[in-house]
This record gives C-alpha cells, sequence and structure tokens, in this order.
C-alpha cells in the first residue's frame, strides 16, 4: 500500500495503543504520533512502541498529519473532532474506531472544514480491558472492521482507510452508520444488555453455584461501565429497537411455557439452536 506519512492516533488506549503498535510494525506509515493528556500514557505508549512521538499538544499532535484516528470513548469523539477541525491540513482524513456511528458521523460529517474528510470506522475487536497497559500488536488480525463513509467522503479518503485497516489485519465492511448501529444493536449490544440483566437479576446463592453457562452467557457483563453507559446511550434508539425485536421473542418463549405448548417450544428451541450452530460453520 502507499505509505502515508503521518498518522496521528487521538486516544492512546486499548485500540488506539494496538493500533499505532500495529501500524508501526507493518511500517504503514512513516510516522505515527500519539495524542494523550497524561504523560504517564504517553511514557506507556512509546515504551510499548504504539507510537514514534508523542505529546500532550492537540494541535502540534495534528500538524501535518494526513490520516488522524480518534480513539477516545464514544462520547468524545465529536467533541475531540471539533477540537481538531481548524487545524487539519488540506486533503487530511480523519477517522475513529467508535463503537456506535450515526451521531458521531452526523456531526463529525458538519463539523469538518472544507478539504477535509471523515471516514467513521469501527473495528469489531476488542476485550474486557481497557487502557494503554491492554494494548497489544495481532488486536486486529482476522478481525472485523466495519467502515461507514459519510456522504461527504471521496473515494480516495475511503481507500486510505480501508488500506490502513486490511494493512494491520483485518477484514473490511463498508456499510451506512444507520445500518452499523441497527446491525451492532443486535449482534453486540443487547447481549450485552442480556448479560448485565441475567447477572443483576441473579439471587447470591445462584451466583455462589453459577454454573459454566452461566459464565459463558454473562462473560461480557464484567466490561466496563463507563464504556457501555456510553454505547446504549450513543444508540439509544437503535438498542430500543433490538429490545422490542426481543421482547416479541421472549414474550412468544413466555407464552409457549406457560401454556405448556411442548411441541412449539421445541421447535422454538429447534430454531434457534441450528441457528446458533451455524455460526460455528462460517
Ligand atoms: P480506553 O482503553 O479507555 O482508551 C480510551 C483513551 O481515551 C484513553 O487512553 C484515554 O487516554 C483517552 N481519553 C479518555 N478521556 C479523555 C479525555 N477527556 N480527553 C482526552 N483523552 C481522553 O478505551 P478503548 O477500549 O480503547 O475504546 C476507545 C474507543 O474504541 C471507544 O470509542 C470505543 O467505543 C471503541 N471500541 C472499543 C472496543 C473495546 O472492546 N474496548 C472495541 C471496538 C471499539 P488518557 O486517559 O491516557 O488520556
Amino acid at each position: 500500500m502507499a505509505r502515508l506519512h503521518r498518522v496521528t492516533i487521538v486516544g492512546l488506549g486499548l485500540i488506539g495503543g494496538s493500533l499505532g503498535i500495529a501500524i508501526r510494525k507493518k511500517r504503514l506509515a512513516r510516522e505515527v504520533v500519539g495524542y494523550s493528556r497524561k504523560a504517564k500514557t504517553l511514557a506507556q505508549a512509546k515504551r510499548l512502541g504504539a507510537m514514534d512521538a508523542g505529546t500532550s499538544d492537540l494541535r502540534r499532535a495534528i500538524a501535518d498529519a494526513d490520516l488522524i484516528v480518534l480513539a477516545t470513548p464514544v462520547d468524545l469523539i465529536a467533541p475531540m473532532l471539533a477540537r481538531v477541525a481548524p487545524h487539519l491540513k488540506r486533503g487530511a482524513v480523519v477517522t475513529d474506531v467508535g463503537s456506535t456511528k450515526a451521531e458521531v458521523v452526523r456531526f463529525c460529517e458538519r463539523a469538518l472544514p472544507r478539504g477535509a474528510a471523515f471516514v467513521g470506522g469501527h473495528p469489531l475487536a476488542g476485550s474486557e480491558r481497557r487502557g494503554i497497559a491492554a494494548a497489544r500488536p495481532g488486536l486486529f488480525d482476522g478481525a472485523v472492521c466495519i467502515l461507514t463513509p459519510g456522504t461527504r467522503a471521496g473515494r480516495s479518503a475511503t481507500a486510505a482507510v480501508v488500506r490502513l485497516w486490511r494493512g494491520v489485519g483485518a477484514r473490511v465492511l463498508t456499510m451506512t452508520p444507520a445500518m452499523h448501529d441497527r446491525l451492532l444493536a443486535q449482534a453486540s449490544h443487547m447481549p450485552h444488555a442480556l448479560a448485565f440483566c441475567l447477572t443483576a437479576a441473579a439471587e447470591p446463592a445462584a451466583l455462589a453455584i453459577a454454573p459454566k453457562s452461566f459464565l459463558d452467557a454473562t462473560r461480557v457483563a464484567a466490561s466496563d461501565a463507563e464504556l457501555w453507559d456510553d454505547i446504549f446511550l450513543s444508540n439509544r434508539q437503535a438498542v430500543l429497537a433490538a429490545m422490542r425485536r426481543f421482547d416479541r421473542r421472549w414474550n412468544e418463549l413466555r407464552s409457549l411455557l406457560s401454556r405448556g405448548d411442548r411441541q412449539r417450544l421445541t421447535t422454538f428451541l429447534h430454531h434457534a439452536s441450528r441457528t446458533r450452530q451455524r455460526l460455528h460453520e462460517r
């Protein structure tokens, strides 16, 4: 791929740090610059090889960058974009890694100056851990990365972001921000919501004997609460729609149980079981 001159990563946590490490390892840019408000994070990022140089001066961090990756918590992506927008060089491409897209893309497209482009991004990779200490090479190897270019993003801006993610080993899918949010609400946000609820609803004596099935089904309930309140709220409409979709199935199951309808209950379970088994075959 054509080598980028300078990539700047704003927010050196699990995702930003891992991306910096991967970009440097694969030599996708001549220079990776990192921005963090904390000297301690910058020192750790340097030690881990997540950047060539770092600064707590945002304006300096993005000076002369041709690609800027916003990797802060979701609710800070739009404010960060507003801060970097006046200082972008002409032709700069801005992308992000936020877990929800419609609100972010809408805001970022409006706030960008002429001559710059925004391409939303979301790598489906991560863990329950946070911060630069959790960053690791290979996090994106074989992962899917969804890109949601806005209406103003030209072909070359999108191509640059596609090359970046392919370069770090990800498989890239492109869709609209609304489609991203709808699918992620069902495939990621609902499982987290259900895991939080299952954990909250179990009485202590049940938790004390929780078998592996409970632990498997609730693993993600150990995720960071501040990351997840952010994700739920920034994708509120799509999560509520996914809850209504879930309600229909839940009520169906409840009704089959209350009627003691074994035949239909078996059909219901069989259908879900087959669907889940097919996921292994992918
Ligand atoms: P993280 O490890 O907590 O990193 C976030 C970074 O943002 C921290 O390094 C922090 O830097 C910086 N930050 C926090 N508040 C800030 C502020 N007020 N001003 C400036 N910088 C601030 O989080 P993450 O898991 O990498 O998530 C980052 C983004 O990736 C989020 O938008 C999330 O939705 C998305 N994402 C996460 C996952 C996942 O599994 N974790 C997966 C895909 C996408 P300092 O505190 O060091 O300054």
